[in-house]
């Protein structure tokens, strides 16, 4: 008897490459989700921080209807508005002027790491190393594994693509150090490190990267796949630290929900060529409609104000926690937020509070992470640190008794 035949669930076709709970999801509301047996979810995951807008918005399930009615497809040959203006109003929210649009965050960093090599040969004898931080995640394609910091990874699928170097997240002088040997091309960062347990870069340090490498003549990349399009409660991370970089790059939140991600660079820098870049579904756009609806709902007046707001309210409410519970440190900022569990297992936290009706996330043995839709109500922020402190409550009961 295969194990598949216990759950309620027939997976058999699928690669394991992930556990995933026997439950079958069918539907969702703003911070709910809801499975296929009728029980509610308070979902402060959102997809990792991909359903800005929360589930199923109107504006974006409109945008696509018309859209999908009109044109779904052209191939990245053509113009269609839809990307034409995606792309105006993308490069002005973020203060740069070039976008190329991709499928997935990888492909969007993977667009980085070519950019910034083909600006190495063009512009610096060849020069292609790229400074990235340990514990970073850049994405799961060769180039982009062999970019991030995490641990375990220079050994998987071997051999790893070379020239990257990674240097202590938050350490100056480690980046000063590479960029003085003359040979690096690029600094390469997450603002704050999403998938290492939300650990903010300080301001002062992205102020301090961008200073070296213009002073290098090297390029500062900024990877704001998690952080960016208003998670943060400013459109990008980059801006609460008064920084331009040369590259960003944005995934997650941009479709709010569909897979559409983005390269964006300074026209300085925009250096490639007819025919070195590119990719079927790019710019698609039934992709590029949605992620429109999500700039005009983002970019409204206030919205990013309520963000700010709404982060606040939760922060403070896992400090009360945390201090109740005596857990560890509160990080992040706007909606990324998480929590250091002491002696409590995160993972443990996160499935008893899946039975409990509220989804969260351990990106780390003892870090919970919280990354809700960035227009929930403040009912919701309170209901979710009820039922979390609910479930902390009787994790700590079992670890005494
Ligand atoms: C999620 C993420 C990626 C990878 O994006 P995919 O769409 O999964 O390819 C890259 N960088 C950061 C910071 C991320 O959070």
């Amino acid at each position: 008897m295969s194990s598949n035949e216990l759950l309620p669930v027939d997976d058999h076709a699928l690669m394991p490459i992930t556990r995933r709970p026997p439950l079958i999801m069918e539907r969702g509301a703003g911070s709910w989700l809801y499975d296929d047996q009728g029980r509610s979810y308070l979902d402060l995951i959102q997809g990792w921080a991909v359903n800005c807008l929360g589930h199923a918005p109107a504006a974006i399930r409109d945008a696509i209807a018309d859209q999908a009615g009109r044109l779904l497809n052209a191939s990245p040959a053509f113009h269609t508005s839809p990307h034409l203006t995606l792309a105006s109003r993308l490069a002005a929210a973020c203060g740069l002027d070039h976008v190329f649009f991709a499928n997935s965050g990888a492909e969007a960093n993977e667009g980085a790491i070519k950019l910034a090599r083909k600006w190495g040969s063009v512009h610096r004898e060849g020069a292609f190393r790229i400074v990235t931080l340990q514990h970073s995640f850049h994405g799961r394609t060769l180039a982009t594994m062999s970019a991030s910091g995490k641990a375990g990874w220079d050994q998987l699928f071997a051999p790893a693509l070379p020239g990257f170097t990674k240097v202590p997240a938050n350490d100056l002088p480690a980046i000063r150090i590479e960029l003085e040997r003359g040979d690096v091309v690029a600094v390469m960062l997450e603002p704050i490190q999403g998938e290492a347990g939300v650990i903010p870069i300080q301001a002062e340090v992205l102020r301090g990267v961008r200073a070296l490498t213009r002073d290098a003549r090297a390029l500062m990349i900024l990877d704001e796949i998690q952080t960016g399009v208003g998670r943060t409660g400013l459109f990008t991370a980059a801006e609460h630290a008064s920084v331009r970089p040369d590259i960003m790059t944005l995934g997650k939140g941009l479709g709010g929900g569909v897979p559409i991600a983005a390269l964006v660079a300074a026209r300085t820098v925009s250096c490639f060529a007819p025919g070195e870049q590119g990719g079927t579904f790019n710019g698609n756009p039934l992709v590029c409609a949605a992620a429109n609806a999500v700039l005009t709902c983002v970019l409204a007046p206030g919205f990013l104000a309520r963000v700010q707001q709404a982060g606040q309210r939760l922060r403070q409410g896992l400090e009360r926690l945390a201090r109740t519970h005596r857990l560890g440190e509160v990080r992040g900022q706007g909606l990324l937020l998480a929590v250091e569990t002491g002696a409590l297992d995160a993972v443990a936290l996160v499935e008893d509070a899946r039975g409990q009706g509220l989804l969260i996330n351990a990106p780390r043995p003892h870090v919970l992470r919280l990354m809700p839709a960035l227009t929930i109500s403040d009912d919701e922020i309170d209901l979710a640190l009820a039922r979390l402190d609910a479930v902390i409550v009787r994790a700590a009961a079992g670890a005494d008794g």
